[in-house]
């Protein structure tokens, strides 16, 4: 592979910045990384792990002479980011982010780029339920979308070279706007988020009223949503108090939907019960043929997509 920057900064390690490195080390894309991570003990960690050449106790020091800055940092502290690096960077450098909401970033990372510098926001839809420098590895984003989000004066040439570098780890890319990408992300990642924290959270209460045994009998189904539920507490809140518009969209439909499902139940509907789950199970199907699931029954207990 070829060498796609000469020097990136990753601000944030945690898993998206160290899977980047991994990934980046593994295919030869960058000459150096240097890394900032909020806690001294991550960024010994990421030391340790050898995933960056170099850790800088400010951001700013960091992105010094970067040609690439990847802001992989919780959604709520990219603005203040933003603010300290941007005096800093090096002129005509590329900055993205893989925040997983884009229109929020993009108002909270723009104010304080100085012209010249190439801001192109990206999102890689792959991650896992672990956190942390050390979750991090060099396939997270193979076969995976990378959604990247020009703006409207993003230049072609940046815009193309981190495509190249999305590809070159793996990654299928797309581009959209913001605003579309934050409706799409509701339906198949927060609002699902959302679903999954409040059964896990009406399995506790029950547990906790009934002394019942939901941990020791879950089965697959409660499972995957222990699993969903427990991603990162700090990243989802996040993402919640970030595309608030679109997720509310998408939960008004998901109740109205829930109600169908209840009448159907209340009325001894099977008919509609089994035409309901006959068109889900096809969009399972559906998700398998793209390739990104396998049909390999797993239980809950494999790699998040
Ligand atoms: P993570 O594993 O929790 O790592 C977050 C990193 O950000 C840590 O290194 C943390 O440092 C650092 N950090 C937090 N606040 C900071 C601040 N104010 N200044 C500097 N560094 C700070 O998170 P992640 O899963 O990699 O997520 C990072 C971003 O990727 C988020 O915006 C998230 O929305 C997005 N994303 C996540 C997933 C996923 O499934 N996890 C998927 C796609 C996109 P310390 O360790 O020192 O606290």
């Amino acid at each position: 592979m070829t060498r796609l920057y000469d020097k990136v900064a990753l601000i944030g390690l945690g898993l998206i910045a160290s899977s980047m490195a991994h990934a980046m080390r593994r295919h030869g894309l960058a000459g150096e990384i240097a890394g900032h991570a909020r806690t001294a003990e991550t960024r010994k960690a990421a030391l340790e792990i050898g995933i960056v050449d170099s850790v800088h106790e400010t951001a700013a020091d960091a992105v010094t002479g970067a040609d690439l800055v990847v802001l992989a940092v919780p959604v709520g502290a990219m603005a203040d980011v933003a603010q300290e690096i941007g005096p800093h960077l090096k002129p005509g450098c590329t900055i993205t982010d893989v925040g997983s909401v884009k229109q929020a970033v993009i108002d909270a990372v723009a104010p304080h780029l100085p012209a010249g510098i190439h801001f192109v926001p990206g999102h890689p839809l792959a991650g896992t339920e672990h956190s942390g420098p050390y979750s991090g590895f060099a396939t997270l984003f193979e076969n995976r979308w990378w959604l990247i989000t020009p703006l409207p004066d993003s230049a072609a040439e940046p815009t193309a070279r981190l495509r190249a570098l999305c590809e070159a780890m793996g990654a299928n890319v797309e581009e959209m706007d913001a605003a579309h990408h934050d409706l799409v992300l509701a339906v198949v990642s927060h609002t699902p988020h959302l679903i999954a924290y409040t059964m896990v959270g009406v399995a506790d209460h029950l547990r906790r009223v009934q002394q019942s045994e939901v941990i020791k009998y879950s089965a697959s189904g409660f499972r995957d949503f222990t699993r969903i539920a427990a991603s990162d507490p700090t990243m989802w809140r996040d993402v919640f108090l970030t595309n608030k518009e679109a997720t509310l969209d998408i939960l008004g439909r998901f109740t109205e939907e829930l109600f169908v499902l209840q009448r159907a139940i209340r009325m001894g509907d099977g008919d509609k019960l089994f035409e309901y789950f006959t068109r889900t199970r096809a969009i399972r199907r559906g998700i398998i043929e793209a390739g990104q699931d396998t049909a390999a029954p797993d239980f809950g207990r494999g790699k998040a997509g």
